[in-house]
């Protein structure tokens, strides 16, 4: 017995190996493509003192006040007070003066892949693309004031590798909390297997893992919830609808009561919060009647009833819509015409913000090559209808579908939020079209749907933390908290885009990210 537990460790270490190995041939030395990390390193700050944020406005994001003239001050990575205004000339340890700049908790995106690569398919001469690509998502999370993450579905030999390089300081990237790969059964959503994406694709996983574990009985999920378990997953994430996200596929295989009785009985034997991935008013009808911990997305195919979202607040179940996934894959190419169901000044002003940003500003988050193939494939859309794609085994996400996100989407979420329900703020980065970096789109968006500007940093720290089971840890400056801190020009509360270019970001008391010059004199580090 002994043996052969250790004969299945070696055989891991050597996969480990042999991973770490083929990471490091392929890999490219990588620049971070940020020139603000040298100019970090000049300012020379001594973490091993205090540091002090001053003269600052600092949001509380708990009651959507500001206090002014204020400072915080942080000791190795946590913050121990906040005061007012010091005198920098008076103290022996480093002062960051922000002139009157917001200063705001670190970010959380709640729902997020920092495996994808936001490709709409494989293409064999991006893959250099794609390996930077999986890299460059943890710096983009950091210089957009994500300070933590939570992964919802990764490769996890490849996940792994790189919380090893954040933890050792070889990769700027946020705190990352993960699932390891998705507690799918076999042929459940995300319902493309590696050999439908590339003919290397068995091959490939064999290195990386996969990011759906495809259980096929009883026996072999109990093994796969106890291996993604092991291997530090904070949760349980699974896929409860009953039809595919994809262009001309229809129904989808489903859990069994039997592997749902398996699932919940483990995860309450290890106290893990089990998520799941819901789109639909069938799986949502399921669930609900288990002990669940959050919805992901938001149903699209039919209005909640007042029944349904009592329900969802009696058993304080969180929801983390994802709206920005509906702006992100409802293309208007499937249709010669918008069917009048989705002809509302909402969905119109969505989709002109959405070309807007895909011909713009969207290249700055994503490798060129990727992004580019992923303009050409709007094309297909226009070329083919749903049978024609799947029969040439081109996988698109089915765009009609998120239109109705942006119907029956937009009225569920604003009903939950009426409720009371706790809402999140996740964007599903790494599924295609939706690059990392951009939680502000998010944001955007739910103040679009009708939440206040108050709220929406609400859910992006607060609600957030709560949903990761780190409340006053995370997502507040309180002393205690961890010292992820964004600086921001502008007051988020006048102007919602305030958060797309934060000057200064912090995790757990460290400078990450600085978009704008500091120079230093003496003990004060100044904006030049
Ligand atoms: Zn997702």
């Amino acid at each position: 017995m002994e043996d052969q537990y250790h004969s299945t460790e070696t055989r891991r270490e050597f996969l480990k190996k042999t991973a770490l190995l083929a990471g490091a041939i392929v890999l490219p030395e990588f620049s971070n493509g940020c020139a603000s990390l040298s100019q970090i390193d000049r300012l020379s700050i001594d973490y091993e003192k205090d540091i002090v944020l001053n003269n600052c406005n600092l949001i509380d994001p708990k009651n959507g006040t500001i206090r002014s003239g204020a400072s915080l001050r942080i000791s190795h990575g946590k913050v121990i007070g906040i005061g007012n205004r010091i005198e920098a000339a008076s103290q022996n340890f480093d002062v960051f003066e922000l002139d009157g700049r917001y200063v705001i908790p670190g970010l959380i995106n709640a729902h997020c892949h920092s495996t994808m690569t936001g490709a709409a398919s494989f293409n064999p001469f991006n893959v250099m693309a794609y390996l930077r690509q999986m890299k460059r998502n943890y710096m983009l999370a950091i210089q957009s004031g994500e300070t933590t993450i939570r992964d919802m579905g990764a490769l996890p030999n490849v996940l792994h590798n790189h919380i090893d390089e954040i933890q050792s300081g070889s990769l700027i990237g946020p705190r990352v909390f993960h699932c390891n790969a998705i507690m799918n059964i076999d042929g459940g959503h995300p319902d493309i297997r590696p050999s439908d994406v590339s003919f290397f694709g068995n091959t490939t996983t064999f290195f990386t893992g996969n990011i759906t574990v495809n259980f096929k009985n009883t026996p072999e999920l109990r093994e796969k919830l106890r291996e993604n378990s092991d291997r530090g997953a904070s949760f349980i994430k699974l896929t409860v609808d009953n039809r595919s996200l994809i262009c001309g596929r229809g129904e989808i295989p489903m859990y069994s009561r039997e592997h749902l009785r398996e699932i919940f009985n483990f995860a309450e034997s290890r106290n893990l919060p089990v998520s799941c991935h819901n789109h639909m008013k069938y799986g949502f009808d399921r669930i609900i009647d288990y002990p669940i911990h959050s919805l992901e997305h938001i149903i699209f195919d039919e209005f909640l009833t007042d029944d349904d979202v009592e329900n969802i607040s009696r058993k304080n179940v969180s929801i983390i819509p994802t709206f920005i996934v509906a702006q992100c894959l409802a293309f208007n190419e499937v249709f010669n015409e918008i069917p009048e169901e989705y002809n509302t000044e909402f969905i119109h002003n969505e989709m002109r913000i959405k070309y807007e940003y895909l011909r713009t500003t969207a290249v700055q988050y994503c490798e060129e090559a990727i992004h580019t193939d992923n303009m050409q494939h709007l094309n297909l859309y226009r070329a083919m209808n749903c049978r024609e794609l799947i029969s040439r085994r081109i996988f698109l996400p089915n765009p009609v579908l998120y239109f109705g996100m942006m119907k029956y989407g937009l009225a569920n979420l604003l009903k939950m939020r009426q409720a009371g329900i706790t809402i999140g703020c996740g964007t599903d980065a790494g599924v295609p079209y939706d690059y990392f970096g951009t939680l502000w789109r998010e944001m955007e968006m739910l103040h679009r749907a009708g939440f206040s500007k108050q709220e929406v940093l609400r859910c992006a720290t607060v609600n957030n933390a709560k949903i990761l089971g780190m409340e006053g840890r995370l997502g507040v400056l309180e002393a205690g908290a961890y010292a992820d801190a964004v600086v921001l020009r502008d007051n988020p509360f006048d102007r919602i885009e305030a958060y797309r270019e934060p000057s200064l970001v912090f995790k757990g008391g460290k400078l990450l990210h600085a978009r704008a010059n500091m120079v230093r004199e003496r003990n004060t580090l100044r904006f030049a």
